[in-house]
């Protein structure tokens, strides 16, 4: 919903704190998590972050959460889709070029960031282009499967690694942005036309 995206927007501080809380939350949950499977887990989880996320940001389920570092303005409002903005066509008043009666998602995304803790640092940092994959799978699983895989040994030199050496810096803030562990087949949605 449109008014509740910008109200987020404008309580990026209070969202993020919120934010924080509950991301140290599901971390805490993945020894349960694995218990049940991650797998098992995608389809309920994905679909309350899809009503949660969606009431509260306009989410469109990337599956690549990058929140915090884009003001609380989710980048897949942008009608191009930009994951690093604005483009050069931004209106008098900060309006969308081609949707002129939305602000523009990444004028919002820096005004949010302004108010946040390390906001304006992390708004600067380029993120990686959003793997279409993903789409419709929990970034909040993901978060929490990264952290807790953190410990083990990852493969190198595959297609997840090189995206993940190449966005280094996005992937200290948002592990989710280029994700290295290993999705269970839930979570991977290629649709049939890449297949
Ligand atoms: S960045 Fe992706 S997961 Fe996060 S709110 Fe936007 S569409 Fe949803």
């Amino acid at each position: 919903m449109y008014a509740v995206r910008r109200f987020a927007v404008r309580h990026s501080r209070f969202v993020e704190r919120f934010y924080q809380s509950f991301e140290r939350v599901i971390i805490s949950l993945d020894p349960i998590f694995r218990r049940i499977g991650y797998g098992r887990l995608e389809k309920p989880v994905a679909f309350t972050e899809k009503v949660v996320k969606g009431f509260l940001f306009d989410c469109k389920m990337c599956g690549q959460c990058v929140l915090s570092s884009t003001g609380m303005s989710c980048p897949m409002n942008c009608p191009k889709t930009l994951r690093n903005g604005p483009c050069g066509g931004v209106r008098e008043g900060g309006f969308c070029e081609v949707k002129p009666e939305m602000r523009c998602v990444w004028v919002d995304a820096w005004d949010g960031a302004s108010r946040m803790n390390e906001g304006a640092e992390r708004i600067k940092i380029v993120q990686p282009p959003v793997d279409r994959a993903l789409e419709g799978s929990s970034a909040w699983l993901r978060v929490a499967r990264e952290k807790a895989e953190a410990h083990s040994s990852v493969p190198a030199n595959t297609g997840k690694q090189t995206i993940a050496d190449a966005f280094k810096r996005a992937r200290e803030f948002e592990p989710a942005s280029a994700p290295l562990a290993s999705e269970p087949k839930t979570a991977s949605t290629t649709p049939e036309r890449l297949k």
